[in-house]
């Protein structure tokens, strides 16, 4: 079998984690696969770089940072592959550029456009283990890119896809994908399976056990993932188009977001254009709206409330305050004390009542509901931040409990 996996920073973090590591790729490929693993930085070496990187200038070129950053890749791919040497194994270590992920030029959040599995290729069959760099690839002048935070994980995706391989496994310091945060709820259940876009919303909403995007490619290329604790040998959780439930669960995950203000608009106008105006006036912005409200207000006016990611939240009120003066309006509020508490799952589509039951248990919890959304395969609702992890345990006993 051809097996990538991937390790992310916390799992090498020193010296013992990277020995232990190396035995789980030795492991693997002494059972007779092909092994390439695909490593992020150790620990807190990107920030860290970053940190440093910002000592000396506070807006450094975004070029110039990829150059840095990247370098967090290279060491962990030349200590780990030293590591293996030392264990007498043949192995080599390689970079973006020698990997082939060849991105576009938006440094810092570059997009794989290609992968020439050449060199790759040329290693396996010399039956080399193939420890690669993640995050970084390079562009059509040769400039190195990064893929964005937590990019290692695309490259694992877009390799497994690229090789068509047998596997694609993600070493992480969690052992799998959980209902609920497992660290805050008590009671939190490890899924065997989950799909692609229930992942992808859990992702989003605040869950960070993978790379949105690497879900995306995942999907898109058909490559199953499955999520494994690299602390412990037990089997984890695998994210793969649909699933067959054991039991027929109603929801797959709780997810909480404190990345998140609500901003409202009072007293606009009643009349045609005036929500294009305010969401275009956003759009221009570059400030994402998530859960969009409109109600009656006062005297024939609308208030129109939305929410917005917390560090756009000034940006945004001063924006519509301008345009508030063209408009007319009677005030804009921005509330920074709320979180988003979503639960997901796609036994939504064909099951009723679930949305019924998460308000109950909310009602139970005598918490307040600010705000509700919907898609075919979450429920969402804001409420204020200081009860979030209540509402999140209410919800889980509610629904697993
Ligand atoms: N080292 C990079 C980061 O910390 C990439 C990764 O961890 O996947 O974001
Ligand atoms: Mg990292």
């Amino acid at each position: 079998m051809l097996i990538v996996q991937k390790f992310g920073g916390s799992s090498l973090a020193n010296a013992e984690r990277m020995r232990h590591v190396a035995g789980i790729i030795a492991d693997a490929y002494i059972e007779g696969h092909d092994i390439v693993a695909v490593l992020s930085a150790q620990g807190d070496t990107t920030d860290d770089l970053l940190k440093k990187a910002h000592e000396l200038n506070k807006k450094p070129s975004r070029r110039e940072l990829d150059v840095l950053l990247s370098t967090g890749e290279q060491q962990a791919v030349a200590l780990m592959a030293m590591t293996l040497e030392e264990m007498g194994l043949p192995v080599v270590s390689l970079t973006g550029r020698q990997i082939g992920v060849l991105t576009n030029t938006s440094y810092g959040m570059a997009r794989i456009m290609r992968v020439d599995t050449q060199r790759l290729r040329l290693e396996l069959d010399k039956r080399r283990i193939v420890i690669a760099a993640g995050f970084q690839g390079y562009d059509r002048n040769e400039d190195i890119t990064t893929l964005g935070r937590g990019g290692s994980d695309a490259t694992a995706v877009a390799l497994a896809a690229v090789l068509h391989a047998d596997k694609c496994q993600i070493y992480t310091d969690v052992d799998g994908v959980y209902t609920a945060d497992p660290n805050r709820v008590t009671n939190a259940i490890k899924l065997n399976e989950i799909t692609y876009d229930e992942m992808l919303e859990l992702a989003s909403l605040g869950a960070q056990v993978l790379m949105n995007r690497s879900v995306e490619l995942a999907k898109r290329y058909g490559v199953i993932l499955e999520v494994l604790s690299s602390r412990e040998r037990k089997s984890g959780t695998k994210v793969k188009e649909v699933c067959r439930k054991v039991e027929e669960m109603k929801i797959s995950g709780i997810a909480k977001d404190n990345d998140v203000a609500r901003i409202a608009v009072v007293g606009v106008p009643d009349e045609p254009g005036i929500a294009f105006r305010v969401f275009n006036t956003m759009a221009r912005s570059k400030i994402n709206v998530d859960i969009i409200l409109q109600s009656y207000g006062k005297d024939g006016t609308n208030d129109i409330s939305f929410t917005v990611p917390l560090d756009d939240a000034e940006n945004a009120a001063e924006v519509l305050a301008e345009l508030g003066e063209a408009i007319g309006f009677d005030h804009i509020s921005v509330d920074k004390n709320v979180s988003k508490v979503s639960i997901v799952g796609a036994g939504m589509m064909t099951a009723s009542g679930i949305a019924a039951l998460m308000f109950e248990a909310l009602y139970d919890a005598k918490i307040n509901i600010q705000m509700i959304s919907t898609s075919e395969i979450k429920v969402s609702v804001l409420i204020e931040r200081s009860l979030a992890d209540l509402a999140v345990q209410a919800i889980h006993n509610k629904f697993f409990g």
